[in-house]
């Protein structure tokens, strides 16, 4: 769907709230600190700015933030796990201001942590970004996935396959889906005035995947770490313009 130039605007004051969520959220990650409490810091943001929270009773979600530590690649529920040193932790934060979404995430290292932790938070991010660079008018949408399997799986590193980025606007999942690696067609072509959630998340093993028993957390099948990087982004006449930041 394209958006109007009003609805573009709605969208750039959601994604200024969800960059304000991570820098409250990324200032506070320390030994120590639980999840819970993050996810305190993230509500205090979306209060304070007036917006509302498309994650909280999302499917029945208890938190306005996923925190997913270590081997968890996505929708963790913030409770009592007290981070470690050594830890990565992966925070997705998403925000609703008249009535258009703003979704985004990252993946910090909390104290000190491995050369192999860094490698997979530095080469998940670049994957993003590559990812995003590809959204131009004219090109077609599953040229992202390519771009973010590309540099995730020159790293050896693998891309998750069971959980994707999307579209968004009044709504936090639109159609269509983005995959995070090439699917085998190539997709709608991208138009101006469309806006995507890409969203890699990029494991040290394999991507093979299941879900704990509270119905929420997802895993890595091998134990292996996990790395989660997105970004709320239009594509505009001036290229790809990014939401999610301050
Ligand atoms: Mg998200
Ligand atoms: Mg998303």
């Amino acid at each position: 769907m394209r958006r109007s130039k009003d609805e573009l605007n709605k969208m750039r004051k959601a994604g200024k709230v969800v960059a304000e969520m991570h820098e409250a959220t990324r200032n506070a990650i320390r030994p120590g600190v639980t999840t819970m409490k993050l996810n305190e810091i993230a509500a205090e943001v979306i209060a304070k700015r007036g917006a509302r929270s498309n994650f909280l009773n999302y499917h029945g979600f208890p938190a306005v933030i996923c925190t997913s530590p270590n081997d968890m690649i996505v929708h963790g529920i913030p409770g009592p796990y007290v981070l470690r040193e050594g830890d990565i932790i992966s925070i997705d934060c998403g925000a609703i201001v008249e009535g258009y979404h703003g979704d985004a995430a990252y993946t910090a290292g909390v104290g000190a942590i491995s050369d192999l932790a860094k490698k997979l938070i530095e080469v998940t991010e670049r994957s993003m970004w590559a990812g995003i660079e590809q959204l131009k008018i004219g090109n077609r949408l599953h040229e992202v996935g390519r771009a973010v399997q590309h540099v995730a799986e020159d790293a050896g590193f693998s891309v998750v396959r069971d959980y994707v980025g999307h579209a968004i606007g009044t709504e936090m999942h639109e159609s269509p889906q983005v995959p995070n690696y090439w699917p085998g067609t190539p997709g709608p072509t991208l138009k101006e005035g469309m806006v995507f959630a890409i969203e890699p998340m990029v494991n040290v093993g394999g991507f093979d995947t299941y879900e704990l028993d509270d119905g929420w957390g997802i895993m890595t099948q091998d134990g292996t770490l996990s790395a989660h990087f997105e970004h709320t982004i239009a594509v505009t006449d001036n290229g790809p313009e990014v939401f999610t930041v301050l």
